[in-house]
């Protein structure tokens, strides 16, 4: 028997005021990076309200619980992360920070909220459930890794069975409200920190031959890392490399001994990950040598590739346009390149993320506030949704 959605977005729909009060509570306080204290709270409140009995994170501020289902089978991860970011908030909303310096604008409130009344969902329905539900509730997703820090301790052994399954959302203004937007394979970049430190020799400025001048070795560096992309690369597996800090120098009479060079890059594939990594040691090490000086290149890993796996796809896909229609359930053309920590998560076990569009009505979506942005404000309405399918995922997967 197929287990019967369609009564859950109407049930979501019923819970949005309970969502949208959730979601404000914690937006009114964010949090950052791994110790999440007061997110933490609320969510370890929420769910003990539920009759679930969630355990709070050792090392790092993460809420897992568990949902046994009415039989045994396998178990399904659902996952929200719960951290803000550092900046101030300037949206105007009755409910903004009041936290100076810290907002919610990745929209990581909003997944706290809908994976909670998914959560609820899921406990009104429990004894449908053929296996189990774990709850994944993550803090330090913006660039702390927080989720390699539940795998490492014991995430995915918390299930009285194996976790076969995994799934997540993002809410998003890049996509028209209400709608859900995911594609097959990779969907997100790894992202890996490059630094590159050119080395030479100080001197006057006026009697550059007696020096070695590391700044026009770091500008042809620079410019000839976007070159060597274009020419090694290929083009439909791409390197996207942006050179974003450049530190040299004193003042107007100095030949420094030292350049500095930072910036990221995104790959969406193993092979453009590791063609990257060399092509960056090999131009910036010969262009130093080239010119007697040398090129120190640090190469720091960032999240991998958030890959999702097809049939888990299909199967979301199937899900959303169950929920949602057809015409709400857009197919991405192309992975997007920034980076998710629950890549990893699904390096372990096979599963799907999607994109829950929220950009407010009237909005362009040229010119409308990104994720990350100081203004930007995502739609409510749609966590019902969101939430909807949270539950859908769990509720389809283990009656299969
Ligand atoms: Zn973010
Ligand atoms: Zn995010």
């Amino acid at each position: 028997m197929t287990a019967d959605v369609s009564q859950l977005l109407p049930a979501a729909q019923a819970l949005l005021p309970q969502i949208v009060a959730v979601r404000r509570r914690l937006h009114e306080r964010p949090e950052l990076g791994l110790q999440l204290p007061l997110t933490q709270a609320v969510v370890l409140e929420q769910l003990r309200a539920l009759g679930l009995e969630p355990v709070a994170g050792s090392g790092v501020s993460s809420v897992t619980a568990v949902i046994e289902g009415g039989s045994p089978g396998p178990t399904v991860l659902l996952r929200a992360d719960m951290d803000g970011l550092p900046l101030q908030e300037d949206t105007g909303l009755d409910f903004a920070s009041q936290t100076p310096g810290q907002m919610h604008a990745c929209g990581h409130d909003t997944h706290v909220a809908m994976l909670l009344a998914a959560a609820r969902m899921l406990m009104e329905r429990r004894a449908a459930l053929r296996g189990n539900v774990l709850l994944m509730f993550q803090p330090g997703e913006e660039g702390f890794h927080g989720a390699r820090f539940m795998l490492e301790e014991g995430l995915l052994d918390r299930a009285p069975s194996e976790v076969t399954g995994a799934f997540g959302i993002h809410i998003g203004t890049r996509y028209a409200t209400g709608t859900i937007n995911l594609r097959a394979g990779a969907l997100l970049a790894a992202g890996d920190t490059v630094r590159i430190t050119v080395r030479g020799r100080g001197g006057h400025a006026s009697a550059p031959h007696l020096a070695a001048d590391p700044i026009t070795v770091a500008a042809e560096i620079i410019l000839a890392l976007q070159t060597a992309i274009t020419r090694q690369i290929h083009a439909f597996d791409p390197v996207v490399l942006t050179i974003a800090h450049v530190v040299a120098g004193t003042t107007t009479n100095i030949i420094p001994e030292k350049a500095h060079l930072e910036g990221t890059m995104r790959t969406v594939s193993d092979e453009a990950r590791e063609a990257g990594r060399a092509l960056v040691r090999r131009v910036a090490a010969g262009i130093a040598d080239t010119h007697g000086l040398t090129a120190e290149v640090e190469l720091e890993p960032g999240y991998p590739v958030t890959y999702n796996e097809p049939a888990f796809t299909d199967f979301a896909r199937g899900l959303a346009v169950e929920l949602a229609g057809p015409d709400l359930v857009e197919e991405m053309d192309h992975p997007i390149m920034g980076a998710e920590d629950f890549s990893y998560v699904l390096q372990r076990v096979p599963g799907a993320f999607v994109f829950l569009g929220a950009r407010p009505a009237g909005q362009d979506p040229a010119t409308a506030p990104q994720n990350h942005s100081n203004r930007v404000v995502f739609e409510e309405p749609p966590m019902a949704l969101g939430a909807a399918l949270y539950a859908a995922v769990a509720l389809r997967y283990l009656d299969a």
